[in-house]
């Protein structure tokens, strides 16, 4: 009797657990997962900061944000269950409707003293990625492990072999996984870096073209007394730019998981327009999210900023902190408050914040169910396929999207 070839899921992040879960559910055949994270331990902790400050979890790639500009340092996941294992517990879009129960909005009970001094300027109470605990794909993951149906494979893969436009291996740095089937789930930057490594530019174009981002930026606040919340961030607040961009505020109780003297405040642009990439110079992968590259972005970004700055000097922000710095450099809102137009759009340029919101960098490549158009047997499920970057906060569209491919893939195995 000849082996069943495994379906090879590539990535076990938010989209590469959910997508595993989903398959496991609806077919027999072997599935083996390539993922050099470890579980995480930090599932029962509420407070972000502190789960990101386990340094094991995730790893830093150089990212450019705006074209020219210097590079900055990205905070991309290196664990089971991936960005869902670490991010900032916020959901303000829509829940993914299979999830329910499994998170909760916010209480006033949840959040301290900066949240509550956003919710006196028309911020609310936002959905949290937590129902007693944090919402991590990877533990469904680790029980189809422990009852033999998932095999994980704790390493990186490297490139994917391929031949007359079939996927036939994919190699990691120490062994060489023959599949059937083969589901990137790697994330916005590493999938097409991958892609381009393997160098299937050759039968494929387009990979890399769109990268999107949330455009951000953060002050610091100085506050009076030190934090004593549960959540580091449980409060939000939406508006519109004069030309209808989406904004979003976010209330931070701190600003990393040590300091409870000081708390952020940030702005993003959550419908930008413009898009850079992921692209391979010589042997070096690069990537510029091109932020702000249209009259549109940079006008919606500076009123975001102004709306930023009348935030940070409204009556509830100055009850609660000494001070606010709007860069390293010690500036003061007052400052900032005081520049003209054109000193603005340059400031922001200079001090946009890196968000770990990367989408897009393969929409272009996929048909609707995620199959690498021109290739037999390659899907991609993770953020990579986001058409833009998702005007919320991005894991649900995330897991929504790799649900379906994954459900639409699974009808058409045995
Ligand atoms: C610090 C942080 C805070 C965030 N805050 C929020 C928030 O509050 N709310 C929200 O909704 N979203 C938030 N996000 C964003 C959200 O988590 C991501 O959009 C989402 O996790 C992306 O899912 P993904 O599956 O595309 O990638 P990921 O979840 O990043 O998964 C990619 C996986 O691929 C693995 N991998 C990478 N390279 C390779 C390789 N070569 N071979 C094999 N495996 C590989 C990685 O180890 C990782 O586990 C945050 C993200 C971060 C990092």
């Amino acid at each position: 009797m000849t082996m069943q070839l495994p379906i090879v899921v590539i990535g076990g992040g938010t989209a590469g657990c959910t997508v595993v879960s989903t398959l496991a559910a609806m077919t027999t055949q072997p599935i083996v997962l390539i993922e050099p994270g470890s579980p995480s331990l930090h599932d029962d902790e509420s407070a972000f900061f502190s789960v990101l400050s386990d340094v094991a979890l995730s790893c830093v790639v150089q990212t450019t944000l705006v074209d020219g500009g210097d590079d900055k340092p990205y905070v991309q996941a290196h664990v089971l269950g991936g960005g869902s294992a670490i991010n900032g517990l916020l959901l303000t879009g829509e829940e993914p409707s299979f999830l329910h129960g499994l998170t909760r909005m916010a209480t006033e009970a949840d959040c301290g003293q900066v949240g509550a001094a956003l919710l006196a300027e028309n911020g609310r109470l936002s959905r949290l990625w937590w129902n007693g605990g944090r919402w991590n794909p990877g533990r469904a993951v680790q029980h189809l492990v422990d009852e033999g149906r998932v095999t994980i494979i704790s390493d990186s893969v490297t490139y994917l072999e391929h031949a007359q436009r079939v996927v036939t291996v994919a190699h990691t740095t120490n062994e060489a996984i023959e599949g059937s089937v083969f589901v990137m789930c790697a994330g916005a930057l590493a999938t097409p870096a991958l892609l381009l490594h393997s160098s299937l530019e050759r039968a494929v174009t387009g990979i890399g073209d769109g990268l999107q981002n949330h455009p951000t930026i953060t002050f610091t606040l100085q506050l009076k007394q030190s934090v004593t919340q549960r959540f580091d961030a449980a409060v939000v607040r939406e508006s519109r730019s004069s030309s209808d961009a989406k904004l979003l505020t976010i209330a931070y109780e701190r600003t990393d998981a040590n300091d409870a003297t000081t708390g952020l405040l940030s702005i993003s642009l959550m419908d930008p327009e413009s898009r850079g990439g992921v692209w391979r110079s010589n042997t070096a992968m690069q990537n510029d999210f091109n932020m702000l590259a249209t009259l549109r972005d940079r006008t919606a970004m500076r009123e975001a900023v102004r709306e930023l700055i009348s935030t940070a000097m409204s009556a509830s922000f100055s009850a609660i902190s000494q001070q606010v710095l709007v860069d390293s450099d010690g500036i003061t809102v007052d400052v900032l408050d005081a520049m003209k137009n054109a000193d603005l759009d340059e400031w922001i340029a200079d001090h946009l914040t890196v968000v770990s919101h990367a989408a897009s960098s393969c929409h272009e490549i996929v048909d609707s169910d995620g199959k690498v158009r021109g290739i037999g047997n390659l899907y991609i499920a993770d953020s990579s396929i986001l058409h833009s970057v998702p005007p919320c906060s991005p894991a649900g569209p995330v897991v929504i999207e790799a649900a379906r491919i994954a459900r639409a893939l699974g009808e058409t195995l045995t």
